[in-house]
C-alpha cells in the first residue's frame, strides 16, 4: 500500500473517532470517554497530516530552521494549552471556549492567507507549481474556499474576543451596545464584504484583496457581538463554536485536507444545532440574537424594585421553616459553583431527607456559565441524576412545593421575564420558584446576576433573602436543621 493510502486510512480513523466521540460527549456519564477520543483522533490526524508528502517537502525546501519553529510553536501552543485547562475554573468554562473557538478562527484564516501567499510566488518551475498555479484562476474551489476562510475565520476571531471581554465582565464591553445605527454599520460592513468576496474570488492573485476581506470581516465580528445583551451570551458562544469549525472546513477545502473538512463540519454542524437548542430554551429567534436587541429595551431601577421589601432571615428562622416542609426543591445558579456549595447542598438534602421530606433539582438550561454546568456540578457531589429535574418538568410543581431554595441563582428564576415585556429577559423561559409557598434566596447582596437587571423576586412576600456566601449558608443552615 502507498504511503498515501496509509494516511488516508489514518484520517478515516480519526474521523470516525470523532463522530464517535460526539456520541459519546452527548451523555454525562460517557462524556469523559469521549473527550479521550476526540483527542485521539486529533493525534492521530496531527501525525498523519504532518506525514503528508507536501508538508514535508516544504519543511524540508525551508530547511531544518523551519522544523526546529513549527516544533517550539507547537510546544509553546501545547503548554498554553495545557496551562489554561488547569488553571481556569470551571465558572471561567465559557471564556476560555470563546477564546479557543477565536483562536480556531484566525489559524483557519492564516492559513489560507499563507496559501494563498504561497501560490502567487510560487515562479511554476515545476509542474506541482503549475497546477498550483492553475488553480488561481477566477472562481476555482481553491479561490471561494480562501475567500470564505478569511471571513468566517476573521469574524470568528473578533467576534470571540468580544464574547471573552463581555464574558470576563470587561468594564467597556458589560454594557451591550446600543446605538440605534448600528444596523445600517453592520448593513455597509456585511455589504463590503461580499464585493471583497466577490474581489477575492474574481482575481485570487491580488493578494491584498484577501487581507482587506480580513480586516473588514474582523470589524463585522467585533459589530455583530457588541449589541448583544448578557442573557442571550450562551447561544452567541454555540454559534461563534459553529463558524471556528465552518471556518476549518473552508480550510480544508484551501489546502485540500480531508480530515479538516470533516472535523470542521461535525463542528460547524453540532455547534449550528447547540445553537437552535439554546435559542430554544432561551425562547429566542436566532435572527433577534444575531443582530443584537432589534427590540426596545429598559432596565427597570433596583430602588424602585427592592425599597422597603426586601426581607432577610437567619438561619435557625429558615430552618424552623425547613422543618415544617413536606417537599422541598433546590435550585442551583451561577453562585452555588462559585461558592464550591455542591457537598454542602448534599448534606442538606441528606438531613432534610431524614426528616421525610422529599427533595429534587430544578435544573435551568442556562444556568451557570456553560450549558450543563449545573449537572456536572450536582454530579460530583454524587446527588442522584434521577432528582435533577429539567425547568419543564419542574415548573408545574412548583405551586405545591413548601419550600423553594435558591441557591446562587438570578437571572433564571428573574419573573419580569414573563411580567415585563421590555425587560431584556423578556420571553425567557424561567424557573417558576415566585410560585412556591416559600422562596429562599441565598446570596451575598442585592446585586444582579449576568444579565445585569433587578430581580423582582426578591421582594416578593413569600420570599426571604439569606445573605451570605452560598456555602456558608449551606452549612449554617444544615447545622441549625439539625440541632432542631
Ligand atoms: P446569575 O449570573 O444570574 O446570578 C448569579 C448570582 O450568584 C449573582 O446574583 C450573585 O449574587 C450570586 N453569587 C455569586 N457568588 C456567590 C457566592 N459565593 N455565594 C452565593 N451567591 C453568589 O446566575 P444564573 O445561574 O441564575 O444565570 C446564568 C446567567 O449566565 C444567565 O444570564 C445566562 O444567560 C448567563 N450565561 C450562561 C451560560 C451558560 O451556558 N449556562 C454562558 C454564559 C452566560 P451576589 O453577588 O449578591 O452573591
Amino acid at each position: 500500500m502507498s504511503s498515501q493510502a496509509w494516511i488516508n486510512l489514518a484520517y478515516l480513523a480519526a474521523s470516525m473517532l470523532f463522530i464517535v466521540a460526539f456520541k459519546l460527549m452527548t451523555g454525562p456519564r460517557t462524556a469523559v470517554k469521549g473527550n479521550y477520543l476526540g483527542a485521539a483522533g486529533m493525534a492521530i490526524a496531527l501525525i498523519a497530516a504532518c506525514c503528508e508528502g507536501p508538508v514535508i517537502s516544504r519543511l524540508t525546501s525551508a530547511g531544518p530552521g523551519a522544523l526546529v519553529m513549527v516544533g517550539i510553536a507547537a510546544g509553546i501552543g501545547a503548554v498554553i494549552g495545557g496551562l489554561m485547562a488547569i488553571k481556569y475554573p470551571m465558572t471561567g468554562m465559557p471564556q476560555m471556549v470563546a477564546l479557543l473557538n477565536g483562536f480556531g478562527g484566525a489559524a483557519s484564516a492564516l492559513v489560507a492567507g499563507a496559501e494563498l501567499w504561497n501560490m502567487t510566488a510560487a515562479a511554476a518551475a515545476t509542474p506541482a507549481e503549475q497546477i498550483a498555479l492553475a488553480q488561481l484562476a477566477p472562481w476555482t474551489q481553491f479561490a471561494i474556499a480562501t475567500a470564505l476562510t478569511g471571513l468566517i475565520g476573521a469574524v470568528t476571531f473578533w467576534g470571540s474576543f468580544v464574547a471573552f471581554a463581555k464574558l470576563e465582565e470587561l468594564p467597556r464591553f458589560k454594557q451591550a451596545w446600543t446605538d440605534p445605527n448600528r444596523h445600517w454599520i453592520n448593513l455597509g460592513l456585511a455589504l463590503a464584504t461580499l464585493l471583497l468576496i466577490c474581489g477575492v474570488c474574481a482575481y485570487p492573485k491580488a493578494i491584498l484583496l484577501y487581507w482587506l476581506l480580513v480586516v473588514v470581516g474582523s470589524a463585522l465580528g467585533c459589530t455583530l457581538t457588541m449589541p448583544i445583551g448578557g442573557a442571550d451570551m450562551p447561544v452567541v458562544i454555540c454559534l461563534l463554536n459553529s463558524y471556528s469549525g465552518l471556518a476549518a472546513a473552508a480550510a480544508g477545502f484551501v489546502i485540500d485536507n480531508s480530515v479538516l473538512v470533516i472535523a470542521g463540519s461535525l463542528v460547524g454542524a453540532s455547534g449550528l444545532i447547540l445553537t437552535a437548542i439554546m435559542c430554544q430554551a432561551m425562547n429566542r429567534s436566532l435572527v433577534g440574537v444575531l443582530f443584537g436587541g432589534l427590540g426596545t429595551t429598559s432596565v427597570a431601577n433596583a430602588d424602585d424594585v427592592y425599597a422597603g421589601k426586601v426581607k432577610s432571615a437567619s438561619a435557625e428562622e429558615i430552618a424552623m421553616v425547613l422543618e415544617g416542609a413536606s417537599r422541598v426543591v433546590i435550585v442551583p445558579g451561577y453562585g452555588l459553583a462559585v461558592a464550591q456549595a455542591q457537598h454542602a447542598v448534599r448534606e442538606l438534602a441528606n438531613a432534610l431527607e431524614k426528616r421525610g421530606c422529599t427533595v429534587e433539582y430544578a435544573i435551568h438550561p442556562v444556568a451557570g456559565r456553560m450549558p450543563g454546568h449545573m449537572n456536572v456540578l450536582l454530579a460530583e457531589a454524587d446527588i442522584p441524576y434521577e432528582k435533577l429535574r429539567e425547568m419543564d418538568d419542574i415548573n408545574p410543581t412548583f405551586p405545591e412545593t413548601d419550600v423553594a431554595i435558591v441557591i446562587g441563582a438570578n437571572d433564571v428564576v428573574n419573573p419580569a421575564a414573563r411580567t415585563d415585556p421590555k425587560s431584556p429577559i423578556a420571553g425567557m423561559p424561567i424557573l417558576d420558584v415566585d410560585k412556591a409557598r416559600t422562596v429562599v434566596v441565598v446570596k451575598r447582596s442585592l446585586s444582579p446576576g449576568f444579565a445585569g437587571i433587578p430581580n423582582p423576586l426578591f421582594a416578593a412576600d413569600n420570599t426571604l433573602m439569606y445573605f451570605a456566601d452560598g456555602k456558608k449558608a449551606i452549612l449554617d443552615l444544615t447545622a441549625a436543621l439539625q440541632q432542631g
